[in-house]
């Protein structure tokens, strides 16, 4: 094994639990530093079947994975699944076990062919997030948290469609249904991607029984007021224990302790990129400025009629009690109705298009009587690079319940155009798996 340390740094903490309801925890992991591998696997099937899967995905991987390169880790993951799936096929109390697989390895650039005189050991390092099923990576950058893998899941699947939604989606009867896992098939397909590490992120790896009983915002929470990343896990595992601790949870906190200069080189890079945004951002400031200059000057003039009407009658209206009571209680009623229709015209948000951009909105497609949608944020994608499955939602306007749901929303059409693109970065196809498997039965 190359040391591929030295000069990006990472300080992991690790913390696992069984849970308030199981028996077994099913869930296994990893930490080899030296090999510079990470591993969270969630493993399933009858009797005790799940921790053998997850245990032997942790085995094999530790005993395969030799070489820090893009191949080296997908073939270990490649012979994990058939190992496990060997296993399954050969013994009858195993049978239909697998497990999900979310790691994280520490990798340097592939050589570049065109400068082979750049030492390996002067090559960048990154970061390579691989995963098979619903457990996953978050990215916590610049005090917010995001997930970085998608749930290899069947209600994962419908929502990334636009097909259903959040809500739905909590009470979909097939949210345990998992279409990714190793072991279940001869052959798997993982997803996997490089990220550059930068001085201060914090990774999270983690199996389902912490986000199904955490939310996003408790979590980085903890992420925000814990340094220490085993403190972090620590903590991790109590709220999801507090919460419920309806399934075994497993948690991995990474640091990026020193990033060896990347973070230099990413934002030098990042500048070019910048300089090309900021005419589009001058556009959008504008507009937005001559939006709320509109609505400030039909407000003022508004106010100044009803103020000159008031005005007129006041020397002309007796005003007994009745009519005063009479009032109060109709002004009551107009404003319940009105906050109603408000509340109900900016509480989501709509991803569509602003001219010819993707764009986030806040309100309803088309608007609520006096409540036209407000511009929320560009995304610089462009109606021409959007996937066809993606034009019809977008040209509706595609509702979500919030923010964070509208951004996860966009970044779901930039990973698809990612990988349509030939020249990604993302060297593994992430396509092709249809099989079906039912996760750990409750
Ligand atoms: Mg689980």
């Amino acid at each position: 094994m190359t040391p591929t340390s030295g000069r990006v740094q990472l300080r992991a903490g690790v913390a696992t639990d069984t849970g308030r309801v199981r028996s077994v925890n099913e869930d296994s992991y990893i930490l080899l530093p030296d090999q510079g591998l990470w591993v969270v696997a969630d493993g399933m099937g009858g009797a005790q079947a799940g921790d053998v899967a997850s245990q032997m995905a942790i085995d094999t991987l530790r005993s395969t994975y030799h070489e820090p390169t893009i191949d080296a880790l997908a073939d270990a993951v490649a012979e994990a699944n058939a190992r496990i799936h060997e296993a399954a096929r050969d013994a009858s109390h195993l049978k239909g076990m697998g497990t999900t697989t979310v790691a994280i390895a520490l990798v340097p650039e592939e050589p570049d062919p065109e400068h082979p005189e750049i030492p390996a050991d002067e090559l960048s390092q990154h970061l390579l997030v691989i995963n098979v099923g619903d457990s996953r990576a978050y990215l916590f950058r610049d005090g917010s948290l995001s997930q970085l893998t998608e749930d290899h899941s069947v209600v994962a699947e419908l929502l990334r469609e636009g097909r259903i939604n959040e809500r739905e989606a909590e009470a979909h009867p097939q949210r345990n249904i998992i279409t990714r896992v190793l072991g279940v098939y001869p052959q798997v397909t993982p997803d996997i991607w490089p990220i550059d590490p930068i001085r201060g992120d914090r990774y999270l790896l983690c199996s389902d029984g912490l986000f199904n009983e955490v939310g996003d915002d408790q979590m980085a929470a903890v992420l925000r007021r814990l340094d220490d990343p085993s403190e972090a896990a620590d903590e991790l595992v109590r709220l999801a224990l507090e919460g419920g601790g309806r399934d075994n949870v497993t948690v991995i906190v990474l640091d990026v302790v020193d990033d060896g200069g990347q973070a230099q080189r990413a934002s030098r890079a990042l500048a070019g990129d910048l300089a090309g945004f900021s005419s589009a951002i001058d556009r959008r400031n504008r507009r937005s400025d001559d939006e709320v200059d509109r609505g400030r000057g039909g407000k003022t003039s508004r106010s100044q009629r009803r103020a000159e009407r008031k005005a007129a009658r006041a020397g002309r209206t007796r005003v007994t009690w009745r009519v005063l009571l009479f009032t109060v209680l109709l002004l009551g009623v107009i404003g319940g109705a009105f906050a109603t229709i408000q509340w109900y015209g900016t509480s989501t948000y709509f991803v569509g298009f602003e001219g010819d951009e993707v764009t986030i909105f806040q309100g309803r497609p088309g608007g609520i009587l006096w409540i036209e949608p407000e511009l929320e944020d560009g995304t610089g994608i462009l109606r021409d690079e959007v996937p066809d499955r993606y034009l019809a939602d977008l040209e509706d306007g595609h509702e979500l319940s919030s923010l964070a749901r509208a951004k996860q929303y966009v970044s779901n059409i930039e990973r698809d155009i990612a990988e349509l693109t030939p020249t990604t970065t993302t060297t593994v196809p992430t396509s092709t798996t249809t099989a079906t498997t039912s996760s750990t039965a409750p």
